[in-house]
């Protein structure tokens, strides 16, 4: 008799944790690929983080995706947090190893700069000075990914200028912090522009930021997915820019993520990103 797959469970935890489109991305893989298993929401309050974590392993999960509130208090609970998620100092994905250990990673970096690829397949980090905006987060995982690949000039602005100086220390390399109030000239020259801050998302202002002087042939990319275009993306593709929205790295953090909990290296399809667009 043949011996059937075993059934796997992930989820994403969160609080809140209902508007996640994560589900949606991953039950399309798993039904892609004819697995058996499930992903499920996982609403968790932030004092409850330890006991949930440790109930992974006990309830047969193969591991969990993090989300707000968690990423950074995950960082104490697991038992091993690998290279990278240290750097970025937050973790956005549990494996549940053989012997029921938890080990941290953290994907979002490798999902922002695969989401250019997938725009641009030539993109190159070192091509020119990248722009941040922003040094929350979101920021960290951006640069650390920019950095890997190969940046050598990351001109980092915050509206509390104090973070982005922590953030450019910290990181070191070609991280350079830059005022606030400097960040439309910082434009110049540059080959990259991106906006990590939440000005632009559903129920914020727009960014404030004037482009005159950015190069015709940067790209810009705005890592808010709802709305798809914000007003930045807007006014950049009116100057012919290339824009790139924040969908492509939310759908691209979650594949190294499904093929650690279910063996299988998932594709970005035109059909999910159709299903996920239809979410909004
Ligand atoms: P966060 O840690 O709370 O950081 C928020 C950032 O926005 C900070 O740099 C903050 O600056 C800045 N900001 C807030 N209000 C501002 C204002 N009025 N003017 C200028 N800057 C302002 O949040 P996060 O987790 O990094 O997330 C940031 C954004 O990225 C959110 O829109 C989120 O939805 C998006 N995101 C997308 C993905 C994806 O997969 N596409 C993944 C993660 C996050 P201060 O330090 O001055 O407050």
């Amino acid at each position: 008799m043949a011996v059937e797959a075993p059934y796997k469970l992930a989820g994403v935890m969160g609080w809140p944790v209902a508007h996640s489109r994560s589900p949606v991305i991953h039950n399309h893989w798993i039904a892609e690929h004819d697995l058996r298993g499930a992903y499920v929401l996982l609403p968790v309050q932030p004092q409850r983080i330890e006991t949930a974590l440790r109930a992974l392993p006990v309830l047969g999960f193969a591991g969990c995706n993090l989300t707000i509130p968690h990423k950074v208090s995950a960082l104490s609970v697991v038992d091993t947090v690998d290279a990278l998620a240290q750097r970025i100092g937050a973790v956005n994905t549990i494996v549940v190893e053989a012997d029921g250990s938890l080990t941290g990673r953290n994907t979002d970096g490798f999902g922002y700069i695969q989401s250019l690829r997938d725009v641009q397949p030539e993109w190159r980090a070192d091509t020119g000075p990248a722009v941040v905006l922003g040094a929350g987060g979101a920021a960290r995982a951006v640069i650390v990914g920019l950095m890997d690949g190969g940046a050598t000039e990351i001109r980092l602005a915050n509206r509390s200028g104090g973070k982005a100086h922590d953030m450019a220390q910290e990181f070191g390399g070609p991280v350079r912090a830059i005022g606030w109030e400097d960040r439309h000239d910082a434009l110049a020259g540059a080959a990259l522009l991106v906006n990590t801050t939440n000005q632009g998302m559903h129920g914020e202002p727009a960014l404030d930021l004037r482009l005159e002087h950015l190069p015709a042939q940067a790209l810009v990319s705005d890592i808010i997915y709802v709305p798809l275009e914000t007003p930045l993306l807007a006014a950049a593709r009116l100057r012919g820019h290339v824009t790139v929205n924040g969908l492509g790295m939310l759908l691209n953090q979650a594949r190294p993520a499904f093929a650690a909990w279910f063996g299988v290296q998932p594709d970005v399809t035109s059909g999910l990103v159709a299903k996920v667009q239809a979410t909004f």
